[in-house]
């Protein structure tokens, strides 16, 4: 079978504030890094149907160092070729570059529609730039754009999170990933004390959750994922393996893979990996997939689980109690979490697993 295919792009122009992905602003080693990231996928020898270029900021890779990479890769014809791409690096002769050396889906990384959010986030672009990267996105022959929107911002509030959702909807995408920003430890933004404290509290973070769901779905944005949205058929088919346990191998600075049941992470050391004849691997979880891990990863999607057969009888008790609290439904003999239940999937996969445990 197919496995997917990760590549982490480990440049951005600066970072943002909120931001603990690992990246570095020193781009002259661009070649240096796609050149190991050739090597690395040549030596694992592999077919994919999915790949995608994460970041980092992958569109500020040439369409020439793309097009190398997708050559280096034994790839389906129909496969899913996606790359996150910054709106501030998202001009047309960017994108047409990226679209003619492969990509078939593009990911832009608007995060709000809001100048004043934006700025607070220490983003580069503005809500201009955003809406121009969907429309030179569109002329540029892409059909599957997805657009990034981050929920429970600083002095957020369900007012400013429908005017986002609304002016997003009326772009020409298919797909949202609609996270709530979290405040990592080390990041710029923990620092700043007056943001934190105007961060919203658990009671409104809830409603704000619901309501883009809400708003999401009225917007014919389905929810296939606590966190994604689509159009009917534009589903992330990459993303997808990860919360199906499907196999991916992932290669550059601190990306993780997942096969044939073992998990494990590069070094988050971008000249170890470039001078590295193969990328280095630690090893972070031996027993990956296990029945917990499935049902921990597969409530996360709307279709939610089939009830497993360890533990069935104890399962359905508790997941009946669930249900009367209007958090989760079962039916066809399957577990599917509602918006409400989302929002404590942690507690509920916790009493499910118990459950199976028994
Ligand atoms: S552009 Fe993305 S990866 Fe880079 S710093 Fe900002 S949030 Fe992080």
């Amino acid at each position: 079978m197919s496995k997917g295919l990760y590549i982490h792009v480990p440049f951005c122009r600066r970072k943002c504030l909120y931001c603990d992905f690992y990246s570095v602003t020193d781009f002259s080693l661009s070649d240096s890094y796609v050149n190991a990231v050739i090597r690395n996928i040549k030596a694992r020898g592999e077919r994919y149907d999915t790949v995608y270029f994460g970041g980092g900021t992958p569109s500020l890779l040439s369409g020439r160092q793309v097009y190398a990479i997708l050559s280096a890769a034994d790839i389906e014809s129909c496969a899913e070729i996606s790359a996150e791409c910054n709106p501030d690096s998202a001009d047309i002769n960017k994108l047409s570059e990226l679209h003619s050396a492969g990509i078939n889906r593009i990911s832009l990384g608007i995060q709000s529609l809001d100048d004043r959010e934006l700025k607070m986030l220490g983003r580069l672009h503005d809500s201009a730039q955003a809406v121009l990267a969907v429309k030179n996105a569109r002329a540029s022959g892409f059909d599957n754009i997805s657009a990034d929107l981050m929920l429970g911002l600083p002095f957020q509030n369900i007012e400013t999170v429908k005017s986002n959702i609304s002016r997003l909807s009326e772009l020409e995408i298919n797909h949202i990933s609609a996270y709530m920003l979290k405040v990592e430890e080390n990041t710029p933004l923990a620092e700043k004390t007056e943001l934190v404290s105007n961060i919203a509290d658990d009671e409104l973070s809830a409603d704000i959750y619901l309501s883009a769901v809400e708003l999401l779905e009225e917007k014919d944005f389905y929810q296939y994922e606590i966190s994604n949205f689509s159009h009917r058929g534009y589903e992330c088919r990459h993303n997808l393996k990860y919360w199906k346990c499907e196999d991916y191998f992932g290669t550059g600075p601190s990306a993780h893979s997942c096969i044939d049941g073992k998990r494990f992470a590069v070094p988050k050391d971008i000249c170890g990996y470039i001078y590295s004849e193969r990328q280095q691997e630690i090893i972070t979880d031996e027993n990956a997939c296990s029945d917990e891990e499935r049902l921990m990863l597969s409530l996360r999607l709307a279709e939610g689980c089939p009830i497993p057969e360890n533990g069935g009888e104890r399962i359905i008790k508790a997941a009946k109690e669930l249900q009367r609290h209007g958090l989760l439904n079962i039916s066809d003999n399957r577990i599917m979490l509602t918006p409400k239940g989302f929002l404590v999937s942690n507690s509920i996969i916790c009493l499910l697993s118990e459950a199976m445990e028994e």
